[in-house]
């Protein structure tokens, strides 16, 4: 019964990415946020979750991501049980394995926008000239170049999402996390942010991401609904759906009077 971590010369997509199974959550307190999960996210996969305030939605990224841990049940994020490593060995995973996109983009202020993106890449181990190489070709893809010596703070919402992603991706992670990366950006900036991660999904990049929003939603390969820290539906959005976005967006829609936090 040993497990090996070693990528055989096996086929990679017979092993999930990410593999939750029982994942149970209470939190401080006694909140049970997550009463069971079982989830399993192929390589290359994008998974929507939704469902209402309080369903477990950002807990179960956050134990995915290894930012925090399960009462019961397993994680295994690229054959790695995340949920049983230690704190050290986790931060260790989420460096390198890892990204992560959070609604208020969390970029850090006192930072220029280049060095949010440059920092992970140091933090990974990579020399100082290839971490600057791969910060500029980021901050070029993404559209933000001309942004690269300013502060965070003095960049649009759109705009910071995009530095947030460039960093999220800095270091090729296996998968990226996102909790309504859309949540608090207008209409327009949520559609153009959308757009660079179904490009980047296009690219294999497995993508978890928690939305409100069904149209975000439709991007995805699957769309999974929680309710009560239970998964109640799954929905195949379609086998050999285009990478690219569905159609969006008749202009005067729901979708802009959706707040951050919103109940759906
Ligand atoms: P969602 O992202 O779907 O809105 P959350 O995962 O944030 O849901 O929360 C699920 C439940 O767990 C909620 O009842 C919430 O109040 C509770 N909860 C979330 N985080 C914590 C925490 N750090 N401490 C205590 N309770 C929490
Ligand atoms: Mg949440």
């Amino acid at each position: 019964m040993t497990t090996t971590p070693t990528p055989a010369a096996g086929d990679p997509a017979a092993r999930p990415t990410v593999r939750c199974q029982a994942v149970t959550r209470v939190h401080p307190g006694g909140t049970q946020a997550l009463r069971g999960i079982d989830l399993d996210v192929a390589a290359g996969e994008m998974v929507a979750v939704m469902g209402p305030s309080g369903s477990g939605k950002s807990t179960l990224l956050q134990i995915i991501g290894g930012l925090d841990t399960p009462s019961g049940g397993t994680v295994e994020v690229c054959g790695e049980l995340i949920s049983a490593l230690s704190e050290a060995r986790r931060a260790l995973l989420r460096r390198r394995r890892i990204g992560y996109l959070f609604q208020s983009f969390n970029l850090i202020p006192n930072l220029s926008v280049a060095d949010n993106v440059e920092l992970p890449i140091l933090l990974a181990g990579d020399g100082a000239g290839a971490a600057r190489r791969r910060r500029g070709e980021l901050l070029a893809q993404l559209g933000v170049a001309e942004h690269a010596a300013k502060s965070p703070a003095t960049l649009s919402g759109g705009q910071q999402q995009r530095v947030a992603l460039a960093r999220a991706v800095a270091n090729h992670p296996d998968v990226l996390l996102a909790d309504e990366p859309t949540g608090s950006l207008d209409t327009a900036a949520a559609r153009d942010v959308m757009t660079l991660l179904a490009e980047h999904h296009a690219t294999g990049q497995t993508i978890v991401l928690v939305t409100h929003d069904h149209r975000v939603a439709a991007a995805a390969d699957r769309v999974v609904t929680l309710r009560d820290g239970l998964v109640v539906d799954a929905v195949e959005v379609g086998p050999g759906s285009p990478p690219g976005l569905p159609p969006l967006l008749p202009i005067a829609d729901p979708f802009s009077a959706v707040q951050p936090g919103a109940r759906s």
